[in-house]
């Protein structure tokens, strides 16, 4: 009723573009990405400006009506998906889509801005916005701020939270929060920014973000090493550090990754002769062509590792269809597992970099002595302790009949792996954040942090009307 009452109000003083009611148009964002969590919502309401957004919600919290903030729907953990029981109405900034303002070294980004739009504005002015990834064509910049994303180059300018330099966001009572001067130095008490940041809407609406440029790539080289073990990945990772910043990707692929890929994608090539336990996959880049070449900056650095044996083979792609093909292995892992190994549970988690060795050699143990006939492995940002950390179970699965694997024994896995991620001193939730997902599992371990939260979201939002039953 009240949620009737807040749609008509808002057409009867913004127009009818300000919502879409037709079931038709909401029902491509009632389910999430992956097509794990369905809601119900009577309308997508779509303000245009960063007042009319502010006088939406102050009328929601008049009317006591939940919103779900919703960008591109592209969160891996139910993030954006409104409860099932349709009381709560779907808030896009799909219409509040313009980039504000480029300047060197920064944007202003509406919250409805598309990622690959900002790449490309960014491009036209000589620069770029260094974050990216696989959803990159749908993913918002509000989305993006509010899950504090991450992808490939976080290894050089780190994830949304060292990208943003001001947020402009609508609070849960409607009050509008203004920090898009980017002020280096602030220091009236704790930052309202960096609190909303990683949010997940559950402390207010984004609406327009003040983001850092760099230069633009002139030029960039991608090797592939062969390697012993994680071990000498990450002393490759930090002998490689300790010369050049220019290191912008470092990625792991266990032999069997590599082997799924070769075998399921088609086009895919073996980088390298011979077979290696773990693969490495480095990135260098240069701004200009005053820079030694990042060619040559590859080869003069991983040269004497290849001489002292840290490094078993390795080769640089002769041009950038090589490059790309590397990088085409590594995206496609996810998909190349699946059908290889079918059923997996996937977990995106976080150790401390220099305890991730030890991790993926005592957590896959740990996991397959657990659960007979699983494979427990993983692939990803070694140089941000951050791995996508997938246990498979082709044994078991034929027991249980394939897919039903996940449901009959997913959650115990998850509890293990979670378990594990936790003694190391790491992250349930390296990049994805935890939405419907991982609250159950966020609450269970880390029960300080969840109480401070609770607090946070009771003083800002004590009717809970900002994306319930998301994060906590
Ligand atoms: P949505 O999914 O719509 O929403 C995500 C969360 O943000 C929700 O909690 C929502 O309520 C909130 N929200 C959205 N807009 C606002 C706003 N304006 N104000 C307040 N809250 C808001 N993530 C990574 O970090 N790294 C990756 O490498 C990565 N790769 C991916 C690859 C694929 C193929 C896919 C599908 C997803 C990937 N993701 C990755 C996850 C996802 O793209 C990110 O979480 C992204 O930040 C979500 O942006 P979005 O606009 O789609 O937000």
């Amino acid at each position: 009723m009240s949620g009737a009452r807040l749609i008509e109000t808002a057409i009867a003083r913004f127009g009818p573009k300000v919502a879409l009611t037709d079931p038709a148009d909401i029902a491509p964002w009632l389910t999430d990405w992956r097509g794990r969590w369905t809601g119900a919502s009577a309308a997508i309401l779509q303000p245009a400006t960063t007042e009319e957004v502010a006088a939406l919600v102050a009328l929601a919290n008049k009317l006591d009506v939940p919103l779900v903030p919703q960008g591109g729907n592209t969160s891996m953990v139910g993030g954006a998906t409104p409860p099932a029981d349709g009381g709560a109405l779907i808030v896009s900034l799909r219409r509040m889509n313009s980039i504000r303002s480029i300047e060197p070294g920064h944007a202003v980004a509406e919250a409805g801005v598309i990622l690959e739009t900002l790449h490309h504005a960014a491009a036209d002015t000589g620069q770029r916005f260094p974050l990216t990834l696989g959803a990159r064509g749908s993913a918002t910049i509000g989305g993006l701020t509010s899950t504090n994303a991450g992808g490939t180059q976080v290894l050089r300018f780190g994830t949304m939270r060292g990208l943003v330099e001001g947020v402009e966001a609508v609070l849960p009572d409607g009050t509008i929060h203004d920090g898009l001067a980017g002020l280096k130095k602030d220091n009236r008490g704790p930052s309202i920014d960096q609190m909303l940041i990683g949010a997940e809407g559950t402390l207010g609406l984004i609406t327009a973000v003040r983001l850092k440029l760099v230069p633009a790539v002139h030029q960039r080289a991608v090797a592939w090493l062969g390697l012993a073990d994680p071990d000498a990945a990450l002393a490759v990772l930090r002998a490689l550090q300790a010369s050049t910043d220019r290191v912008e990707g470092f990625e792991i692929l266990p032999a069997d990754s590599l082997d799924a890929a070769l075998a399921q994608i088609d086009g895919t090539r073996a980088p390298l002769a011979a077979a290696h336990p773990w693969n490495a996959l480095v990135e260098a880049t240069s701004a200009s062509p005053d820079e030694e070449t990042p060619d040559a900056l590859l080869t003069r650095l991983l040269g004497p590792l290849l001489e002292h044996g840290l490094i078993a083979d390795a080769t640089i792609a002769a041009n950038e269809a090589q490059a790309a093909a590397f990088w085409r292995i590594r995206d496609s892992l996810s998909e190349a597992e699946k059908k290889q190994f079918g059923p997996a549970t996937q977990h995106d988690i976080s150790v401390p970099v220099e305890a991730m060795p030890r991790f993926l050699r005592e957590a896959a143990a740990a996991v397959e002595a657990a659960f007979p006939g699983t494979r427990a492995s993983g692939f990803g940002h070694l140089g941000d302790g951050n791995i996508h950390f997938h246990v498979r179970a082709m044994a078991r699965a034929n027991d249980y009949g394939g897919d039903d694997w996940i449901n009959q024994e997913g959650a115990d896995v998850t509890r293990l792996v979670d378990d594990l991620v936790t003694a190391a001193g790491g992250s349930i939730s390296a990049e994805h954040g935890i939405g419907q997902m991982k609250r159950t599992e966020l609450a269970r371990l880390s029960p300080a942090r969840v109480a401070a939260i609770r607090a946070l979201k009771a003083g800002l939002d004590p009717k809970g009307l900002m994306n319930p039953g998301k994060l906590i």
